[in-house]
């Protein structure tokens, strides 16, 4: 492996646990919310990846003959660390990504969780059997590792999303390479130099790779890596679906979204406006279940009547530094990705949207900041209506009745999370029944499952079968394999 003389300001690999300085090109990461430089993220090449995927191999034999207590003690291990260090975390990942200390102290509470579960995975891990199938034949199941696993993780939740990946593929017995998102890959460093303190964890059982088209790239057609699991955008998860399983690899990709928020008119105003507001302009918008269309149910009147309330809910919101305590909408994660969002604003005003809420402020002191954004008399065809723009901006649309409703958001091609405000249990249950989505709220406008259930959407949200997260974590990381044996 070539390296070359490491810079204060270097992003490292961890690689058969080992910190390394690939020679490859650097881009900057900056902190959203001030400019600053944080570090130089290495671009992985080819090699790069091949050395990790090499060390996690290696490492395969002796952490599959691991029995699965200690695998689970590893975790265990994991979670106190994480534990420990949970405030120190949730700095990092408001420098790294921008979201406001609280939802960074929550996004890591939620990795937490994940860890927590994946410390049962051993009881999963249980086979089956049944004897007497005939004459003298019993069978037997067992569950074994997949193997050398990768996981490729978008900027958004820089500490949740790969710790959904990371304690059941090891707990499992398989060995596990990481590629965050090349915007915001300190958070994962600092969690890996937590993994490299502990002593249960084998060097080459977690790799730490970054990088970003070449070397995710590099890990979808490298022979000796046989599972994939992606989230991040819709069109980047398919490509990596299509490419991974072509090449015969088990993969799961969990995509984008364009969540929509039902509101019924009799539905409770402290309870709409919590979930609609946190769900539409929390984290500025860049949760995959975030909602981003409002579908008004009712007379007109009705409907006009939530969109003043929401609105000016919304118009009072502060927007500002992730780090300062009175902000509710932080900046989005990069100047670009900011301009790339009001330029998706443009393009609905030009369409014919009406701008009932703008919250464009020129960006703000480092160019990332975009206030709560909200465009009534949207073309239901439209991009804005129907794409996720992925930024503190909502759509609205107007339905007479919950069923036209229902019908309305299952036209979109996304099917991840979907929230009904009612107080309603009828109208409750018809949305529940009814809406195409794999993860759906009442009166809960960000409808993130716990730990110990399944998450992913359906849809053009999701490529796959088995889901992140939970008992599918389980199945995802595990082959199984079935003796059928006679001794007399
Ligand atoms: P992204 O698709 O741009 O990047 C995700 C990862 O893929 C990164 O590690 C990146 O380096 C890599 N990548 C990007 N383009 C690539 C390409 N052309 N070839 C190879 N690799 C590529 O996503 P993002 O902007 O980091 O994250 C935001 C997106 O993630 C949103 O669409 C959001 O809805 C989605 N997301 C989905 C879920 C879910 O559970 N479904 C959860 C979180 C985020």
């Amino acid at each position: 492996m070539t390296t070359e003389a490491p810079n204060a300001t270097d992003v490292r690999n961890y690689v058969a646990g080992a910190w390394q300085t690939p020679a490859v090109d650097h881009i900057d990461t900056t902190d959203p919310a001030t400019g600053e430089l944080l570090g130089r993220v290495p671009l992985s090449d080819a090699r790069a990846v091949d050395h990790a995927v090499q060390a996690a191999r290696a490492a395969l034999p002796g952490w599959r003959a691991t029995s699965p207590l200690q695998r689970a003690r590893a975790v265990f291990a994991l979670r106190q660390k994480l534990v420990d260090h949970r405030d120190e975390l949730a700095r990092l990942v408001t420098q790294d990504m921008g979201k406001t200390l609280d939802d960074a102290f929550a996004e890591v509470g939620r990795g937490i969780e994940s860890v927590e579960n994946a410390c049962g995975t051993p009881n999963l891990l249980k086979g089956q059997n049944i004897e007497g199938v005939a004459s003298g034949v019993d069978v037997e199941m067992v569950r074994q590792p997949v193997g050398v696993v990768a996981a490729i993780t978008p900027f958004n939740f820089p500490a949740m999303i790969p710790l959904w990946f990371l304690p059941y593929a090891i707990a499992c017995g398989n060995t596990f390479i990481l590629k965050p998102s090349e915007q915001d890959p300190l958070t994962s460093v600092r969690i890996f130099e937590l993994l490299d303190e502990i002593e249960e964890i084998p060097a080459g059982v977690v790799n730490l790779v970054h990088g970003a088209h070449d070397a995710v790239n590099a890990l979808l057609d490298h022979p000796d890596v046989d599972a994939i699991s992606f989230v991040g955008s819709a069109k980047t998860g398919r490509y990596i679906y299509e490419r991974s399983a072509a090449l015969g690899k088990r993969v799961q990709a969990l995509g984008g979204a364009k969540n929509a928020m039902v509101v019924m008119p009799e539905a409770d105003v402290e309870l709409t406006l919590q979930g609609v507001l946190s769900s539409a302009f929390g984290a500025a918008g860049q949760r995959c279940l975030a909602g981003s269309l409002l579908v008004l149910v009712g007379q007109r009147a009705d409907q006009d009547r939530w969109l003043d309330t929401i609105v000016s809910a919304a118009a009072k919101l502060k927007v500002g530094a992730g780090s300062d305590p009175a902000t509710d909408v932080c900046p989005l994660v990069s100047p670009a990705a900011r301009e790339r969002v009001e330029r998706e604003v443009q393009a609905a005003l030009e369409g014919g949207a009406r701008l009932v809420l703008d919250g464009r402020r020129g960006g703000g002191s480092a160019g990332a900041e975009l206030g709560p954004t909200v465009l009534d008399d949207v073309d239901a065809d439209s991009r804005v209506a129907t794409e996720e723009l992925f930024g503190p901006v909502l759509a609205v649309l107007r339905a007479p009745d919950l069923e036209s409703a229902i019908s309305l958001v299952n036209t979109g091609r996304y099917g991840n999370a979907s929230s009904i405000f009612t107080s309603s249990g009828a109208a409750a249950r018809a949305y529940r029944y009814g809406i195409e989505a794999g993860m759906v709220g009442v009166n809960i406008g960000v409808a993130a499952p716990v730990a110990w259930f399944p998450f992913a959407g359906w849809k053009d949200s999701f490529d796959g079968d088995l889901h992140a997260n939970g008992d599918d974590a389980v199945e995802f990381y595990t082959r199984k394999k079935v003796l059928t044996s006679r001794w007399s």
